[in-house]
């Protein structure tokens, strides 16, 4: 860990990990104790923060896309990581999951290379590698796939007609972000280019919290099942041969609470 320069300060973009406080990393963890002032996504919960951010640091919420709270423009979070910098602090940017996966950090970084702030990047683990364990899903199990990709499908101009056609046929197994609003049309896509009748889907809400729970279904099924279910945020969809494997190898049992497990984070009083 280097010392931030007082006249400078810092920023430091840290991933949370997907909401099991313990999933965080250590390094992650250091820097939330030396930290002055802590920028929280939306992601993060207030068991990270109660864990591990001093209690001198200043927490300002700036969470996004949130139909149930209070939305903060990137415009806003930009400027807020500038000028808390340039008043000398050490900033932590605290993110959900990962923070190069489906996260807004290019933004981030552009804005720190453009002001010349001196930052470090800490990696997190993503979603997709969250549910995977907890739900006693290997992504790339042997004979059931070789790989895996991270998809998302959150507005219905992100994959074309060609792309939907090879997702159906390919054996890598499929992971999808942000994209439990337009799941039916996803799976719609998918049984239109003929996706296989082996191929599982795994819906997995509040992975890796003690709300999580996991819906499992085949593809051709959900339609006649689930027509019309919601889910509760965040929620990601594994599809692929190796969701066979949550029956034999789950750990966690689902849980029956219905309840949101992120609320946004109350601003500590200081402000600058
Ligand atoms: N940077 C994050 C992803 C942010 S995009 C990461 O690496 O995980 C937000 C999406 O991530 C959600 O819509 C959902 O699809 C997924 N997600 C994040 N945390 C999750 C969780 N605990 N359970 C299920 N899905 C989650």
């Amino acid at each position: 860990m280097s010392k931030h320069d007082q006249t400078n300060g810092k920023v430091i973009l840290a991933a949370a990990g997907p909401g099991d406080p313990g999933l965080i990393t250590v390094k992650a963890a250091q820097y939330l104790q030396l930290a002055e002032v802590v920028l929280v996504d939306r992601l993060v919960s207030e068991e990270i923060i109660k864990m591990y951010v001093s209690d001198h640091a200043e927490i300002v919420y700036v969470g996004k896309q949130c139909r149930r709270g209070p939305s903060t423009p990137q415009v806003t979070i930009n400027e807020l990581m500038v000028q808390y910098a340039h008043a000398g602090k050490l900033v932590v940017r605290l993110k959900g999951g990962d923070l190069s996966i489906f996260s807004n950090i290019l933004d981030e970084l552009q804005t720190l290379a453009k002001h010349r702030i001196p930052f470090e990047i800490i990696p997190g683990v993503t979603a997709a590698l969250g549910a995977a364990a907890y739900t006693g899903i290997p992504l790339t199990a042997r004979g059931y796939s070789t790989a895996v990709r991270f998809l998302t499908f959150y507005k219905s101009d992100i994959i074309t007609a060609e792309y939907w056609q090879e997702l159906a046929k390919t054996n890598d197994t499929l992971v999808f972000y942000m994209s439990a609003e337009t799941l039916e049309d996803a799976v719609n896509l998918l049984i239109q280019h003929n996706i296989s009748g082996d191929k599982l889907m795994a819906i997995v809400e509040q992975a890796t919290t003690p709300y999580q729970n996991v819906t499992i279904t085949n593809l051709y099924d959900y339609r006649e099942k689930f027509k019309g279910r919601s889910y509760i945020s965040p929620t990601l969809v594994i599809i692929g041969k190796v969701v066979a494997l949550h029956d034999k190898f789950r750990w966690m049992e689902n849980s029956t609470n219905r309840e949101h497990y992120f609320h946004p984070i109350r601003n500590s009083a200081k402000q600058i």
